[in-house]
């Protein structure tokens, strides 16, 4: 049985004192909330504020990046060492850093590789864009980026995949229930054949993708689908946890 996760991917949005905010309107709902992890990806310099408030509860912390440097000169950036002492999880390959940050397959691999060696636990982001879907791309695509991301990985214990098509992303146009969980079945049968059926049955495979409170069950329904990496909606306290609340009780009847 894999237990859900939902995890709030709040991208380059509140400052420290909104972000304590955001977390102090739905702390106690939040923490309440049973059968599904819960997690928050604040920007960097929130992180330690946001681990303070969340001390104790059941909600979990993430990074939305992570360089793959131990320490040294590389100006600017987070290492997975750092991270390891503030939160458990980290976004890693987010279509708008592969976009906007030019990170290539090569990149997100050595990224996915320091994060497990430092002890983080890695939500991988797949998803083709809409040219390569239009053109009937998409299985190429990301098993393609599932070979590269986790090239020379003996080991995925402790990783998440979220697949995220890139045209569903902060546009409002989600991917149906059906089409999300077909995808996702491929990364399933992907995972298979690199790390064989159990671990393949074991892993989370999250879907990402303007996924609203209105929407959330269609996805969670789903049998491949175990959670979701919600951006835009993560912001408002409200439909994070109707989101959050949805899969809960979804995931009690699954
Ligand atoms: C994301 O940032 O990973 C994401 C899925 O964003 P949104 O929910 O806004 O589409």
């Amino acid at each position: 049985m894999r237990v859900p996760l939902i995890a709030g991917n709040w991208k380059m949005n509140t400052t420290l004192s909104e972000a304590t905010e955001l977390v102090n309107k739905m702390l106690r709902e939040l923490d309440g909330v049973e059968n599904v992890d819960k997690v928050l990806c604040p920007p960097f310099i929130s992180l330690a504020a946001v681990g303070e408030l969340i001390k104790g509860s059941s909600i979990k912390l993430g990074a939305q990046n992570v360089y793959f440097e131990e320490k040294g000169a590389y100006t600017g950036e987070i290492s997975p060492l750092m991270l390891a002492d503030l939160c458990e999880f980290v976004i890693i390959g987010h279509s708008e850093r592969r976009q906007y940050f030019n990170e290539t397959g090569e990149i997100v691999n050595r990224k996915i590789v320091a994060a497990l060696k430092a002890g983080l636990k890695p939500i991988l982001c797949v998803g083709e864009r809409l040219e390569e879907n239009e053109a009937g791309r998409t299985e190429k695509v990301v098993t393609e980026q599932l070979n590269s991301s986790l090239a020379g990985v003996n080991s995925i214990n402790g990783l998440t995949i979220a697949y995220e098509p890139v045209w569903a992303i902060g546009t409002g146009k989600a991917a149906t229930g059906k089409q999300a969980n077909e995808t996702i079945g491929l990364i399933r049968r992907t995972i298979s054949k690199l790390y064989g059926e159990r671990i393949a049955q074991d892993l989370r495979i999250l879907y990402g993708g303007s996924v609203t409170a209105n929407n959330a069950t269609e996805f969670m329904q789903q049998p491949d689908i175990d959670g979701a990496l919600v951006g835009g909606a993560s912001l408002k306290a409200d439909q994070f946890l109707s989101i959050v609340n949805q899969t809960s009780e979804i995931s009690q009847i699954k």
